[in-house]
């Protein structure tokens, strides 16, 4: 009956039944997989979105949430691709959110731009331009007067020290 059935099939040419078994079976590994990761975020193990590794997020320096997970590792990397493809909203609120995270967990600094030098970040070991939160961007403070805190700019460099 097994193979009658087989045989029916293959000749209509549609379905592989070793096939579709298969997909089953990955299907049931894969559901299993995210209960699996489910339960490892309950043990506080979550893992990043980028280079799949698991991480204890008991240090809450490790990984950044900003509705995916990302490593302090992949922050370089998958800031400076996502922040292109964002629009302005989106990209100003992680921006922001990010910036505070870097300032609080991994001692960046917030530096200025001065006018007409080029930034050294020899002792830089990454760093974000984000829009300064004094002046919201607009490099002029509420009299009028060029904000202080980004030289009138409206960004500053979010740098975190080697
Ligand atoms: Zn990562
Ligand atoms: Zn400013």
């Amino acid at each position: 009956m097994q193979q009658e059935l087989r045989n029916g099939l293959s000749q209509a040419g549609t379905h592989d039944p070793a096939e579709d078994s298969l997909f089953a079976t990955m299907a049931r590994v894969e559901h299993d997989l995210n209960d699996l990761i489910d339960a490892l975020a309950l043990l506080g193990v979550k893992r990043c979105s980028q280079c799949r590794k698991f991480f204890r997020c008991a240090d809450p320096g490790v990984l950044f949430d900003c509705g995916q997970l990302v490593c302090y590792g992949c922050i370089p990397d998958w800031w400076s691709s996502l922040s292109m493809r964002l629009g302005i909203t989106d990209r100003e609120r992680i921006e922001g959110k990010l910036a505070s995270w870097l300032r609080k967990y991994h001692r960046a600094e917030v530096v200025k731009a001065a006018p007409g030098t080029v930034p050294d970040t020899t002792n830089a070991e990454f760093q974000i331009v984000a829009k300064c939160v004094e002046c919201a961007g607009s490099g002029k403070l509420m009299e009028g007067e060029r904000c202080r805190f980004c030289n009138g700019l409206g960004t500053v460099r979010i740098v975190v020290p080697k």
